[in-house]
């Protein structure tokens, strides 16, 4: 049985995330939106605190958990590290989602490790920083249709292609990259390899500019002749046409409840300060009157606060999932979807609320308007999750809709 209540043995860690998110993300929120391509040096303390957390199972940020049987009991339902992550990602999102993106060894790179990589690889990338490139200039959506190709050359493999939109790729210690060992054999040869961020070859072309989360670097690569030892291919290096890229994918089913949950925190924030601004300019949301009888701002912030509820909640049943063993792909893609439209239609609606309050730099309801639409984007558009949604309901395979 599901109880969505946040779990007592997680109160402590979201109240220490809050704390955190209020000392240290939202004073230096409009800082690092003014002045992008800035590191927030201000992080390092924060992430030394988040790296005891994670060593103690819990945490906030992208790095991700693996999934382990012997951490649950036979048969016991247990809150684990999927939704601590979830919970504590929440809160500092309510912070500042661009900034908990920026933070050292919070990468999707990391969470990718997480899924995938053996005992011998987690010990060798303990303590990086790994952000995580499948998108290139011709691909993005279809990530099954990438070009950068990785080729065996007696213990190591060569690297050539390019990498766009790489968050964190600036800052990170490495990259993971996504290359086919063999584009004739289709999925099941895309593999991902960890490079070194100062591997010869290895070139940043430029860091983008961009619309919201300002505070986050999203970088360019060209790899020319990327050479990196074999054992940096993470997973099996066997080719399984039967298995399509399940081992790469397995990322998304830990990454997409992260991310629905940076689309809640946001919402969250640009819900409570719309409530602060409304009380002070006299409206009152009554919970004990029909939307009809309340102010029509009053009646719009309750069909907001519904549409969050459900986000949440949505999120929450993903990782739970996680946590224990059962199967998530298709409550990622709700959560994932659910949120990520949410977050970007609430924020909106919360600057309309306010009116010039909303949409000036005096309040921070602008910038989450900024902020929120990335997460509708990266870890799959909001088409591409209902594409995987409407085929694991119909059950149809990729190749039968597209
Ligand atoms: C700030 C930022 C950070 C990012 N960080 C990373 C990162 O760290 N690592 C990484 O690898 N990538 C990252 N990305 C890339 C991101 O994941 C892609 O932008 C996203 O997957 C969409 O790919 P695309 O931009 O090529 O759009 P396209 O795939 O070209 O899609 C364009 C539009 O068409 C729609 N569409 C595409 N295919 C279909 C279909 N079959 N049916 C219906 N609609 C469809 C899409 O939903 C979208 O609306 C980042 C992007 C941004 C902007």
């Amino acid at each position: 049985m599901i109880n969505l209540e946040v779990p007592r043995k997680f109160t402590t860690l979201v109240e220490q995330a809050r704390q955190a998110a209020m000392a240290f993300l939202r004073p230096n929120s409009r800082k690092y939106d003014r002045a992008e391509h800035t590191y927030p040096k201000e992080l390092d303390t924060l992430a030394a605190l988040l790296d005891g957390l994670s060593a103690s199972g819990g945490g906030a940020g992208t790095g991700g958990v693996r999934r382990s049987a012997s951490s649950r009991p036979r048969g016991e339902v247990v809150n684990g590290g999927n939704m601590s992550l979830a919970l504590g990602t929440m809160e500092m999102c309510w912070g500042d989602a661009g900034l908990l993106l920026s933070m050292p060894r919070q990468g999707l790179g990391n969470a990718a490790i997480a899924s995938v990589a053996d005992e011998s690889q987690l010990a060798r990338y303990k303590g990086k920083w790994a952000a995580m490139a499948i998108t290139e200039p011709d691909t993005g959506s279809d990530s099954g249709a990438i070009r950068t190709t990785a080729v065996r050359d007696g213990d190591s493999y060569v690297l050539n292609g390019e990498k766009i939109f790489v968050t964190s790729g600036e800052r990170a210690d490495c990259v993971v990259v996504w290359a086919t060992l063999d584009r004739s054999k289709g999925k099941a040869a895309i593999k991902s390899f960890v490079v070194d961020r100062d591997t010869p070859g290895f070139e940043l072309v430029r860091l983008e500019h961009k619309l919201g989360i300002r505070a986050s670097d999203t970088a360019h690569f060209r790899l020319d002749n990327v050479r990196v030892p074999a054992s940096n291919l993470l997973g099996s290096p066997e080719i399984l046409p039967d298995k399509g890229f399940a081992g790469v994918m397995q990322t998304f089913d830990n990454t997409r409840p992260l991310v629905a949950a940076m689309a809640v925190g946001i919402a969250r924030a640009a819900l409570e300060e719309t409530r602060r601004l409304l009380s002070s300019a006299g409206i009152e949301v009554d919970y004990d009157r029909t939307t009809a009888r309340q102010p029509a701002a009053a009646a719009t912030f309750l069909e907001l606060e519904a549409d969050y509820e459900s986000a949440y909640l949505l999120t929450l049943q993903a990782a739970w999932m996680a946590d224990n063993g059962k199967p998530n792909s298709l409550q990622a893609s709700y959560a994932k979807a659910k949120a990520g439209r949410a977050a970007t239609e609430i924020t909106l609606r919360c600057v309309e609320l306010c009116g010039s309050a909303g949409y000036t730099e005096h309040e921070l309801l602008e910038k989450w308007a900024r902020d929120a639409k990335i997460m509708d984007i990266f870890e799959g558009t909001q088409q591409i999750q209902q594409l995987i949604i409407a085929r694991r309901l119909l059950g149809k395979t990729s190749a039968e809709l597209k």
